[in-house]
């Protein structure tokens, strides 16, 4: 056995043996693990999970200490974490969280990276990112289906409705940004993704999600090329730096017809400058942060000048929600903002009918749990083409990574007759243990993001914060499973605040309660925001499936 408090490999239990005292704890308590699972976690021995430092425990004391709580943790009592550390245990009731969590969050004046860093040393404070420090992260499959839909809406836009002929560029395989090359190839087309960490390229061919390693950049463009001509979909991966390799390309004018990014730049010393050395990245970071933030941003500075580039030649460029603008811009480079965001370019329609990654995980390990809610979401939703195409690619093409899960973009009106369907389904033992119903922090009401989620808003409230707040209580009131509110996540410190939910069907009927309210509410907040911002879609939705708002009544 590891010793006290030290890094090991951590897995969730399967199968219906409860290690908690019921389902609505023993849901967290998996759900943590399986955060932790090497199969799903970018650093497990870190307690990092993705999006560069996005951890789900402050430490291993901390992780060992929410164990033992949520082992004994009684169905009227509710956890606190504060960043990622057990903090207290209160008398509540049965319809209240059995957990809440609040991750990195920072009076406004103090929420910077160095501030954050400092706190952070002093082991007072933990990068929650969005769904690692709220124990909802799935693995790639998580960011896969809203990348597919991206890319999805990008060949609708410029290339006819598939991206078939098309080459794609993109930066960072890393456990969001590696849904990236299946994305492109699940949309018929061609992709070349880059990124400095071999091993990190190495872990998306071996789970499937990359086609082929290129030896180097001739290598590379030559078969990116003949795949473009031929219309063949095929991904392959780059070991550079892409700021170097996107200045390279651009150079040699090779025909790129879509670019994006998806390196962890939202966090200056998450993303490699050029000159430095895999090997050398971490003690170099450490050592001195300022100058390794100098670098950083040059480099990125002269990545976005390529993507610029790429864009003044006609291709469609836009910010893949990493905040790479905004230090590009901080490196010196003017014109980062030139090309939009994906959220206003492709997604806000979206949001307006509370649409958003609607995701859920099978507690008993058992895929043959996924696959039935796969038919059973068909069968809900039969006249929705977009989502069958989705279900059966992901059927045949996704790799489960730790628990077997699920995603799904639903809105508004749609997420709770699919957690009712599943918690009928656990009841009537259809499904062999019972399923947990969350979401990502990139939702329709649950996030403010000036350079992502909120970038653009029709009325211009993108740094209101307010309204994921809202979410998180409502969501309380409504009876999650657990809640949790995070700043940072995405676009990194002083740049986002979010909320998250996660609700636990064991085939009750107080969980059909809660799914009913839960899963109707949390969408509701995106319909309300995008109402109150004064989106025609939102008003449209919230009057066919009643939502009320007070000031458009009357
Ligand atoms: P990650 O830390 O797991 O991976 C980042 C990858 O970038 C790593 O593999 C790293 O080696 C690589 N990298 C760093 N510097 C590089 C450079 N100069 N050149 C090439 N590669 C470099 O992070 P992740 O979970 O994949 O997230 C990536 C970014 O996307 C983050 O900023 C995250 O906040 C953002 N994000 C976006 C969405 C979205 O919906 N668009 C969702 C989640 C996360």
């Amino acid at each position: 056995m590891a010793a006290a408090h030290e890094p090991r490999p951590v897995r969730a239990a399967r199968g219906t043996e409860l290690t908690a005292k019921s389902w609505q704890t023993e849901g967290p308590l998996r759900m943590l693990m399986n955060n932790l699972d090497p199969e799903v976690a970018e650093h497990p021995d870190e307690l990092v999970v993705y999006g560069g430092t996005g951890k789900a425990a402050r430490s291993w004391a901390a992780y060992d200490a929410i164990v033992r709580t949520l082992e004994t943790l009684e169905s009227d009592e509710t956890l606190l974490v504060q960043s990622g550390k057990p903090v207290g245990v209160f008398r509540t009731h049965e319809w209240a969280p059995r957990v809440l969590i609040a991750n990195s969050n920072l009076v406004g004046d103090w929420a910077t990276w160095p501030e954050f860093r400092r706190l952070e040393a002093l082991g007072l404070t933990m990068y929650g990112q969005m769904t690692a420090g709220s124990w909802i992260y799935i693995g790639t499959q998580g960011i896969l289906q809203g990348t597919y839909e991206t890319f999805a809406a990008v060949a609708a836009k410029r290339f006819g409705g598939t991206l078939a002929g098309t080459l794609t560029l993109t930066g960072g395989a890393g456990g969001m940004g590696g849904a990236q090359p299946l994305a492109v190839t699940m949309n018929d087309g061609v992709v070349l993704i880059v990124d400095v960490d071999e091993t990190r390229l190495r872990r998306r061919l071996d789970h499937g999600y990359l086609d082929e390693l290129a030896d180097d950049l001739d290598d590379a463009v030559a078969r990116v090329l003949a795949a473009k001509v031929d219309r063949r979909p095929l991904s392959v991966g780059l070991v550079g730096n892409a700021a170097t390799v996107f200045a390279d390309l651009l150079a040699r004018k090779v025909p790129i017809d879509v670019v994006t990014d998806q390196t962890s730049a939202h966090d200056p010393l998450a993303y490699l400058p050029e000159g430095v050395s895999v090997a050398d990245w971490k003690a170099l970071a450490a050592a001195d942060p300022d100058g390794f933030t100098v670098r950083s941003r040059a480099a990125m500075a002269k990545q976005v000048a390529a993507m610029v580039g790429f864009q003044d030649a006609g291709a469609e460029v836009f910010d893949y929600g990493n905040s790479i603008r905004a230090e590009a811009q901080l490196g010196g480079y003017e014109r980062a903002f030139d090309f939009p965001g994906f959220v206003p370019a492709y997604i806000r329609p979206l949001f307006a009918e509370g649409k958003g990654p609607f995701r859920w995980v099978a507690l008993s390990g058992d895929p043959a749990d996924i696959a039935a809610t796969d038919t059973a979401i068909l069968e809900l939703f039969p006249d929705d083409a977009p989502l069958r195409r989705w279900i059966t690619k992901a059927g045949e093409k996704v790799h489960f990574e730790g628990l077997p899960a699920r995603i799904c973009w639903l809105g508004y009106q749609e997420r709770h007759l699919a957690g009712l369907k599943f918690n009928e389904m656990v009841a009537s033992g259809e499904l062999s243990a019972p399923i947990v119903i969350g979401r990502d922090h990139l939702d329709a009401g649950s996030v403010a993001s000036p350079y992502r989620e909120t970038e653009a808003m029709a009325d211009g409230s993108d740094a209101i914060a307010d309204w994921p707040l809202l979410n998180a209580l409502l969501n309380t009131a409504s009876g999650a499973t657990w809640v949790s509110i995070h700043h940072g996540g995405g676009v990194g410190i002083g740049r986002s605040i979010h909320a998250g939910q996660v609700i636990v069907a064991d085939g009750t009927d107080l969980a059909a309660q809660k799914i009913a309210r839960v899963l109707v509410n949390d969408p509701g907040t995106g319909v309300m925001r995008h109402v109150d911002a004064g989106y025609e879609r939102a008003a449209d939705v919230a009057r066919e499936r009643g939502l009320r708002v007070p000031m458009w009544e009357g």
